[in-house]
Formats: structure tokens, sequence, C-alpha cells
């Protein structure tokens, strides 16, 4: 599954790399960018998308910020070994490594319970003060990893939600499947009464999936945290960018009728293709294939502008 250290350097030099670095982030930020931006074109918010390594991204605008599937404690598990993952990991909360890259939430939205989505959040949760967005068993298994009850939202698809500058509406949708007879990794649900403390990533179920879409007025984006989505759920649906990633191999023109569905976006985010066990602060290491990917793209939907983004590099939207 993985194809070992292959590392970027590539993707540089072709200049598909997109991002403007975290020092220059955090020195357009404080210069006021995403505010002057914002008053200037009244219709148009500015946005500035931040990728923090599997499927975590962070949505800043002059007023919040918002964060899907924020993880970044990753501590190894072998996700991207022939094996897969060993059940019996661990669970490690760095809550040094979440302070230092998640220094704000207003909105937290969880994909599915599996611990490379939900597992830092219990904590960021507590310390931010964030609406937390999930399904019964996300947030039970939150709930017995210590989140406060009186920031979580069960969701379960249907939902349209007005925040302060933006909406999100939640779709029922499905994880990936895998191996023969099409199964989840650590499937099941939680529902009814808060369970054990989670302590290995075995005991984080994936719990029931959900996509979102988040509409910041001039600009939407559409995000699934496994290779899978129901065509019909989200019909009609027009984000401004399509997140999508490796995989969905049992799932047929996954890539193709998303994109369709979807209204071919003006940008495609590539996501969660790093391999995990690799640090956050160096360049993305290739887990899942990128690159054909790209390629499945690039056929389907011509004018969609492929986005690779590194690990704490940004785009602004
Ligand atoms: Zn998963």
């Amino acid at each position: 599954m993985t194809t070992g250290n292959d590392h970027t350097p590539s993707m540089r030099r072709r200049g598909l790399l997109i991002g403007t670095g975290a020092a220059a982030v955090a020195a357009t930020a404080t210069a006021g960018g995403i505010a002057a931006a914002q008053t200037d074109g009244a219709a148009e918010p500015a946005v500035r998308l931040r990728w923090l390594g599997t499927n975590a991204w962070e949505f800043t605008t002059a007023t919040a910020t918002v964060l899907i599937d924020p993880w970044v404690s990753r501590f190894p598990t072998g996700a991207y070994n022939p094996e897969g993952a060993d059940p019996e990991t661990e669970i490690e909360v760095h809550e040094d490594v979440i302070d230092e890259h998640l220094p704000k939430a207003d909105t937290i939205l969880v994909t599915h319970g599996h611990w490379d989505h939900i597992a830092d959040v219990p904590y960021l949760a507590k310390r931010t003060g964030a609406t937390v967005l999930g399904t019964e068993t996300h947030l039970n298994l939150m709930r017995a990893m210590g989140a406060p009850e009186a920031q979580l939202s069960q969701v379960g698809g249907g939902e349209l939600y007005q925040f302060e500058g933006y909406t999100v509406e939640v779709f029922r949708s499905s994880h990936s499947a895998k191996g023969g007879h099409k199964q989840i990794e650590f499937g099941g649900t939680r529902p009814g009464q808060i369970p054990k403390e989670p302590k290995k990533i075995k005991d984080l179920v994936e719990g029931g999936s959900l996509t979102y879409l988040i509409d910041f007025g001039g600009v939407s984006f559409f995000n699934a945290g496994s290779a899978n989505f129901h065509e019909h759920e989200i019909a009609g649906i027009r984000p401004t960018a399509l997140f999508l990633q490796p995989g969905g191999g049992h799932t047929p023109a996954y890539v193709e009728r998303l994109l369709e569905v979807t209204g071919f976006p003006p940008y495609v985010i590539a996501t969660h293709w790093d391999n995990f066990d690799h640090p956050l602060t160096e360049p993305g290491v290739i887990g899942g294939d990128w690159k054909a990917l790209r390629d499945r793209v690039a056929a389907a939907s011509p004018d969609s502008e492929f986005l690779l983004i590194d690990h704490l590099e940004s785009h602004d939207f």
C-alpha cells in the first residue's frame, strides 16, 4: 500500500505545491491580510485553508476558525504497512503538539470515529470551547475521553446550520470498505450509553460516517473523511473546492462520479494521502497515491485545478 519514503521535492519543482509556508502564513495573518480582503470584496470573504496532515484541515476567516478531523498527535500505528494498523496500539494525545498547531477553533466537524480523526478532539474542544458536530457514536466515544457535554452537537445528516459568517450542511455517508468481504476497519457503533474510555485505536470505532459542505458565502468546501459518498444525498451541491483522497477501490468510478455529482468543482484538493507514521513538521510522505488521483481528476475534470497543499502549508480562497 505504501510506496516507502517518497518525499515530495518533485512536486515543488513542478509548482504543484501551493501554499505559503507556516512562517509566511503567520506574517500575513498578523498583517491583516484576511480582514483586508474581506472588507474590500464584501460579497466574497477570504478563507485561508491550512493542512495539518491526514484529513485535518483548518479554515480561517477574519472572524472564525473551523476545523475538520483535527488530529495532529500522529503516534505510529503502522497504518500503511502491508498488514495495516496494529489494533492494539495505545491511543496517545499529545497536548503540547495540539497546542502548537491548533491555536483556535470555533467549530469542529467530525467525519467518523477512527483515531486519526477524533482522538485529539476531546482535549481540543475543552481547550477552545468549540462546538463539535458528530454522530451519536462519535460523541459517545468523545464523552468517554472527557469532551465537554455542553459543546457536543449530535447530527445524522440533513442538518443545515447557520454559524457566524458561514453555514455547515451535513450529509449521511459511508466509510470506504476493505478486504474481500467489504468490511469497515474497526466498524461498529456505541449508541445509548457512554462506553468505557477508549485506550487502544480499535476502541475508536467508525460509528457512521458524515460528509460536510462548509459555505463561507463566496467560497464553499465539500469534505468526506473517507473515500466514499452517497450520490443521492449530495446531488446538486456545487462546492468551490472538493476534497478527494486516494482509495475508494470498492466503489465503482469513485473519483469520476464524485466529480460529476458535485458539478466538476473549480478546485480539487488532495487529502488524507500522507503516511501519518511520519512527522507533521516534515513534508508529507506518500501513504496513498496522490499522483494516480491527480491523473484521474485531470482526465475526468480537465478544468478543475488540482491542489496539493503540503503539511502546515496553506492556500487562500
Ligand atoms: Zn477511517
